[in-house]
């Protein structure tokens, strides 16, 4: 039975040892990949507009473009209060010939540059004249968020609301609030109906640092074929929260899975060329460009956990790490002290599973209840199952 989180239910604290972690309810239902040839296909809408020399669209079919050229649009979200609009930034590689579509998004959280990067980089990699297929890359999809930084997107529903857009797909049009009208006219007029398969890049988050691995569910084919084509150092193998983008690429026969491109606000070039490389990977192996398939998690040796458990701070004060990213760590290990402003101890953690460190927290404080560590764990090794917020 797979674990399953579902949308507010991280509810459940345990202590754990010195460590406390959170434990989640209920599993997820296997997600089903259905028939790629009944999902419904749109129309390409100009606006007529064009901002810096761009065209805007409304809704897109990728089949409408011309072949053998990378095309450059704007995609007309959500208004803002102002009446404008929030455009995203669209970039169509479009084959020769035909062949797979896929899909590549990044911005859904606003702090994680080095998505973004990643998925212009391979873009640039691309040359449409000897593609078979078509690359789809939407770069900076929650906006508002990333013009101030910070992970969620910032509306004015009841006063300045911040909102976690990856809690809020697939989205609806006529929804209650900005964003989730934005996931849903994103959704349905531009991923959906352009892609066969898809990736969302994400990275760790403002406060945790995390090494490269990937988060998706290893049961659906496809799923596993493309993680495994990255060197990645781990991989987390579990579907996570309903409301992801990946997941709703799921539920829409799109399979789909999270990389996680090393830390948040700065760009991680330790990271970037390994998500490049493995994307350049997948197109190569579904046909999409001519070449030789470069390293793969089998050269890695990628470590793969079903757990991602996290570690909770139970005081305030200065922290001092003493594991890195990427260390195997075994149960009971100490992971990290903290002291006050006196330089006393205040709390020693210990690691509660065996396994390899995912997240750090990167702020030398934390108030009681942050997560400081989260350990990539084989799910044999803790009843619970992962909070690590992708
Ligand atoms: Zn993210």
């Amino acid at each position: 039975m797979k674990p399953l989180i579902s949308r507010g239910r991280r509810d459940i604290i345990q202590s754990l040892l010195v460590a406390a972690f959170a434990l989640t309810g209920i599993g997820m239902a296997q997600a089903q990949v259905s028939d790629p040839e009944i999902r419904e296909r749109t129309s390409t809408v100009y606006t007529g507009d064009l901002i810096n020399g761009k065209k805007v669209v409304s809704s897109l079919n990728t089949d409408d473009l011309e072949a053998g050229k990378k095309h450059l649009l704007y995609f007309r979200g959500v208004q803002m209060s102002t009446g404008q609009y929030w455009y995203v930034s669209v970039i169509v590689a479009k084959g020769a010939r035909p062949g797979k579509r896929i899909t590549l998004t990044s911005g859904v959280h606003g702090d994680e540059m080095s998505s973004v990067h990643t998925v212009q980089t391979v873009m640039s990699k691309l040359n449409a004249a000897e593609m078979s297929g078509t690359v789809m890359a939407v770069l900076d999809i929650a906006r508002p968020a990333m013009e101030s930084m910070q992970r969620r997107w910032p509306s004015s529903g009841r006063g300045f609301e911040l909102t976690d857009m990856n809690r809020e797909w697939p989205g609806n049009e006529n929804g209650v609030g900005a964003v989730s009208r934005q996931a849903g006219l994103v959704f349905n007029r531009l991923l959906r109906p352009n892609s066969d398969l898809a990736i969302d890049f994400h990275t760790g988050t403002t406060g945790i640092d995390v090494s490269s691995f990937h988060i998706g569910d290893l049961s659906i084919p496809d799923v596993k074929t493309m993680m495994m084509l990255y060197p990645v150092a781990a991989i987390w193998d579990n579907p996570v929260y309903p409301s992801v983008l990946h997941n709703a690429f799921i539920d829409a026969g799109i399979p789909c899975f999270t990389p996680e491109v090393g830390v948040a606000r700065r760009l991680d070039l330790d990271a970037i060329p390994i998500f490049v490389e493995g994307t350049l990977n997948v197109f190569k192996h579904y046909g999409v460009m001519p070449g030789p398939i470069g390293r793969t998690a089998a050269e890695t040796n990628a470590f793969i956990g079903k757990n991602a458990v996290p570690v909770l701070t139970t005081h305030g004060g200065f922290i001092e790490l003493l594991v890195k990213l990427e260390d195997n760590v075994t149960a009971g290990q100490k992971l990290a002290v903290q002291r006050n402003a006196f330089g006393e101890v205040m709390a020693e953690y210990t690691s509660p599973v065996s396994g390899r460190i995912g997240g750090l927290r990167s702020d030398a404080t934390s108030e009681p209840g942050n997560v400081l560590v989260f350990i990539l764990a084989d799910g044999a090794t803790v009843s619970g199952t992962a909070t690590y917020s992708e």
